[in-house]
């Protein structure tokens, strides 16, 4: 596949998102953009956004739209996200959704698809709270699917893996809660679109991710 790849992940926490995003960045070789891991570096640097992030993501709410769009129009200012990108996380919001097809109007930039990856609550919660990563080499692990070797350590290079702060139970059923009343409602305005593209996120990573290709290809001749 050529540059200039531009579509946007959308999905509940833990449908699948971010490994998805980077399967997707690196086949189509553009950057892969995370607001989720804009902000936690935001927040482990202690920067000024970081500050204003860290309270909203600690109980599991958004970040505000002025902040949020902010940092992701500074990184779309960056050369690399000419070749086009991979968004992970972002918009959340309608007023993001908004705001963002004016950035694309501004950068003069085309979307190819917005694509859902759609995976039922029962399963997001055993997946979130089920989640591990190694802080190291940034390889997450599930208790529940894909467990490390050796308990609690990197099966790559054998750091002690940690829980975000956000998968705790409580935080997760909120997090799911948000995306429900704030984030879902913007299938219909992509649908609406014609830019939507719906994959069924419960299945192997390798399956999901060909099947997001297959769907990309055919939304690709549909517009040639
Ligand atoms: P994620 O890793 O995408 O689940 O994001 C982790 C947390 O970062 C979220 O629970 C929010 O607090 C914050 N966040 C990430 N993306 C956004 C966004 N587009 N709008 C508002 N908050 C966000």
């Amino acid at each position: 596949m050529g540059n200039q790849l531009r579509v946007l992940l959308l999905g509940s926490p833990g449908a699948g998102k971010g490994t998805q995003a980077e399967l997707l960045a690196s086949a189509a070789d553009v950057p892969h953009i995370s607001t989720g891991d804009m902000f936690r570096h935001a927040v482990a640097a202690g920067s000024a956004v970081g500050l204003a992030a860290a309270e909203f993501m600690e109980r599991g709410a958004l970040v505000p739209d002025d902040v949020t769009i902010g940092i992701v129009e500074e990184r779309l200012r960056i050369s690399d996200a000419g070749r086009g990108f991979v968004m992970d996380g972002f918009p959340r919001t309608a007023q993001q959704a908004t705001a963002f097809d004016a950035l694309l109007a501004k950068f003069g930039w085309k979307l190819d698809a917005a694509i859902e990856f759609a995976v039922p609550r029962a399963e997001l919660l055993r997946r979130l709270t089920g989640r591990w990563t190694c802080p190291n080499c940034g390889v997450t692990y599930n208790l529940d699917s894909a467990p490390p070797l050796a308990a609690g350590v990197c099966d790559r290079c054998g750091t002690a893996l940690v829980q975000r702060a956000d998968d705790s139970e409580a935080t997760v059923a909120i997090r799911l809660d948000v995306y429900e009343r704030q984030t879902a409602p913007l299938l219909a305005y992509y649908r609406g679109a014609g830019s939507l593209l719906t994959i069924d996120g419960t299945k192997s990573v390798e399956v999901v991710h060909a099947a997001v290709m297959r769907g990309l290809a055919s939304f690709a001749e549909a517009a040639s």
